[in-house]
């Protein structure tokens, strides 16, 4: 293995060992921060920006001040019995994480390099080999920072891991296809077939994310193509046989629906950003069946859940 992948680095907020979901085995998630996309659903609200951010819990603070102290950029003031951020002025030095008793405040995000994710990822080897399971690249998007991503897959192949993707697909081919080369599997989500629709409720339009799409399973990549499953803004059946007639078009022969959750919620209050689905409810198992009985017709193998 090249030293100069070894040593690129990149930023990912967490590293999770053990996990059954998002691939084949027992599995270690690398989560990737960054994500060009908007959906107002994200669970993982704290993968959205690429750069290092502070999260703070007001549950566990004290209101101590003891971070007001120590911020020497004058960015924390105390609001109404919580301990307020100003963001533009935040350098992120992590002074004020340090100096918190109560583990109220916390650093999201860490520069790594290939070699140092590496080293973790190998420690469950046995587990992997036992299990069938690997690594898996998720996020955000690990499309965002293409050259760790591939680097890091590359890395693994070496060492002879099964390597999985959970991207969104939307990225430039050229910077796409480095990564998804030395990529088993691939979990591609697609969200809403229709483009404008997409982009008013995601921000971007879907024709990148579909070419590419087609063109990962034209190479011969192993495609599984889920769908997160939000009521009222992609469940319409016409929205959920479009994306199925695309996967038979394209030669995926596997769809999972991933019903939506409120598991990321309060990590919208620690970031100071306001979640925007508060109305909408968890559809129910019934729900989710009668979904997969209608999309049946499309011969694909259709899962609930990843
Ligand atoms: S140091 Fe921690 S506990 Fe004290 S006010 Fe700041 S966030 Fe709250
Ligand atoms: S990370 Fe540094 S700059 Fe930001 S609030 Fe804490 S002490 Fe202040």
């Amino acid at each position: 293995m090249e030293k100069s992948l070894l040593s690129k680095s990149g930023i990912i907020f967490d590293i999770q060992r053990y996990s059954i979901h998002d691939g084949p085995g027992i599995r270690t998630i690398v989560f990737i921060k960054g994500c060009p996309l908007k959906c107002p659903w994200c669970a993982n609200p704290e993968s959205q920006k690429m750069t290092l951010e502070i999260m703070y819990s007001k549950n566990l603070c004290s209101l101590c001040k003891r971070c007001i102290e120590v911020c020497s950029s004058n960015a924390l003031k105390e609001v109404n019995g919580r301990i307020k951020v100003d963001r533009e002025l935040c350098r992120v030095c992590g002074k004020c994480c340090q100096v918190c008793l109560m583990d109220a405040r916390k650093i999201v995000g860490k520069r790594v390099t290939v070699d140092e994710v590496l080293s973790v990822v190998e420690k469950d080897r046995i587990f992997y080999e036992r299990s069938g399971g690997g690594i898996t690249l998720s996020g955000g998007e690990p499309l965002m920072q293409p050259e760790f991503s591939a680097a890091l897959l590359a890395a693994c192949k070496d060492k002879g891991l099964h390597t999985v993707i959970e991207t969104s697909g939307y990225q430039k081919w050229e910077l796409l296809w480095p990564v998804i080369i030395n990529t088993d599997l691939v979990l591609l989500d697609i969200k809403i077939m229709d483009s404008s629709l997409h982009k008013e409720v995601i921000g971007v339009p879907n024709e990148l994310i579909l070419d590419n799409a087609k063109r990962i399973s034209e190479s011969g990549k192993e495609i599984i193509i889920r769908i997160p499953v939000i009521p009222g803004y992609n469940d319409s059946i016409d929205n959920l046989s479009n994306t199925a007639e695309f996967a038979t078009k394209i030669g995926v022969k596997e769809i999972h629906l991933l019903p939506y959750h409120r598991l990321g919620e309060s990590k919208y209050e620690r970031l100071g950003r306001k979640y925007e689905l508060k109305d909408i409810k968890v559809p129910s198992k019934e729900y989710l069946e009668h979904l997969v009985d209608r999309l049946q017709k499309y011969n694909l193998e259709i899962r609930i859940g990843g």
